[in-house]
């Protein structure tokens, strides 16, 4: 079966926020400018047309496509409901599963109502309480997190709407136990935690210490997750994944694992990219993530095959030499494609975190031994 099931949809191409740490704007990349702001409704009806070429070839009767940016809220109801019914007509009748993400200031009732018609899950960033959401600011350089707790509340309160979860973006300067409470006292169904970009060249000497350092906060922000029974209910998902990586030995998130290209992102022009996040790397990245197709002249399996030998040429579905004989080597492989990269080597290093990825595993390992040995203990002595 052809893996490929997620369309990343860049719906706008610009933000209303200004965070610092931003791939898309603050990386060095600028091919943004040359992208029309919002996706035109031809090329959404070109994208559900493309899907149900692809579900009737391959054989998927459901595919996912990720609204994304810069703010695709910036659409605007009228225009996003346009775009969200074009793709999923287009498509019929292969399925479409929506998905957005936002950074939460655009959550208007009139933009909620039309995400809960189309039976959109809703993604917001945010990453902690007001003092860590601080790199999250506006053009004026002003705070946004009063407006996302606020956009927030009108998700939760229009009927039919799914808030999805909260997309956190780790700053080792802030304590991780504050962090994982901060996200969990709202109770999302799921925490994604993005791992910084870093790059060996940004990284520099000071590499290794950051990496133990990004170990130790993971390991505890694991601890306060699992020891807190009022959070079971909600699912850290890189967290989650490591622990069950750790026994299964097969992870699923973009932080671990062999590359497979299981999704593609598309621009707001219809062309087809490999993995934004390179753009991380800066300007130079946009060789390693096209490969000079669009929406308008190639199938979303050609597309899937190109990005494929895109991605062999540049060594980024192979383990990084120095990664072989690494205990974890068959779950981490190498770790996340931008955390990879140096101007010297391409993507063939281990991970930028490379240490507090062994940690983070060790540590999860650890936890479910500790755990299983518990449950052992507690069965021989109900049994006795
Ligand atoms: S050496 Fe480091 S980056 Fe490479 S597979 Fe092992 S943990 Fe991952």
């Amino acid at each position: 079966m052809n893996p490929l099931d997620t369309l990343i949809v860049k719906f706008a191409a610009t933000c209303n926020l200004a965070c610092t740490y931003c791939y898309e704007y603050a990386a060095g990349d600028e091919s943004w400018r040359t992208k029309p702001k919002g996706i035109l409704l031809e090329t959404a009806e070109r994208i559900g047309e493309r899907i149900r070429e692809f579900g009737e070839s391959v054989g998927k009767d459901r595919m996912t496509v990720v609204a994304h940016g810069g703010e695709p809220l910036l659409l605007g109801a009228a225009r996003l409901d346009a775009v969200l019914s074009a793709i999923s007509n287009r498509a019929s009748p292969i399925g479409v599963k929506f998905s957005l993400q936002t950074n939460g200031t655009l959550l208007t009732p009139s933009i909620c109502a039309v995400l809960a018609q189309h039976q959109v899950t809703v993604g917001v960033s945010l990453d902690g309480s007001a003092i860590h959401n601080r790199r999250r600011i506006d053009h004026r350089g002003l705070l946004s997190y009063d407006q996302v707790l606020a956009g927030i509340e009108t998700l939760r309160s229009t009927p039919g709407a799914l808030f999805g979860g909260l997309l956190c973006v780790i700053d080792l300067e802030h304590d991780p136990e504050e962090i994982v409470d901060a996200l969990c006292s709202l109770r999302p169904p799921m925490v994604d935690l993005l791992q910084p970009f870093l790059t060996h060249d940004a990284a520099g000497n000071t590499r290794e210490a950051t990496a133990n350092r990004f170990g130790q906060w993971m390991c505890r922000a694991m601890d306060r997750w699992i020891e807190r029974p009022e959070y079971a209910k909600v699912r850290i998902r890189v967290l989650d994944d490591a622990l069950r990586a750790s026994l299964t030995r097969r992870p699923e998130t973009d932080w671990f694992g062999p590359r497979r290209i299981s999704y593609m992102v598309i621009e707001t022009d219809g062309t087809y990219d490999l993995l934004d996040q390179l753009k991380a790397i800066g300007a130079e990245s946009a060789a390693m993530r096209q490969f000079g197709r669009t929406i308008r002249d190639c199938s979303l399996q050609d597309a899937a095959r190109f990005a494929e030998q895109l991605l062999s040429e540049r060594g980024g579905d192979k383990l990084p030499h120095a990664c072989n004989g690494c205990r974890w080597a068959d779950v981490c492989a190498g770790g996340h494609l931008p955390s990879r990269h140096s101007a010297a080597r391409g993507f063939d290093n281990p991970s930028t975190y490379c240490e507090g990825i062994l940690a983070l595993l060790d540590h999860s390992q650890d936890r479910l031994t500790k755990h299983t040995q518990r449950l052992a203990l507690t069965d021989t002595h109900t049994k006795a």
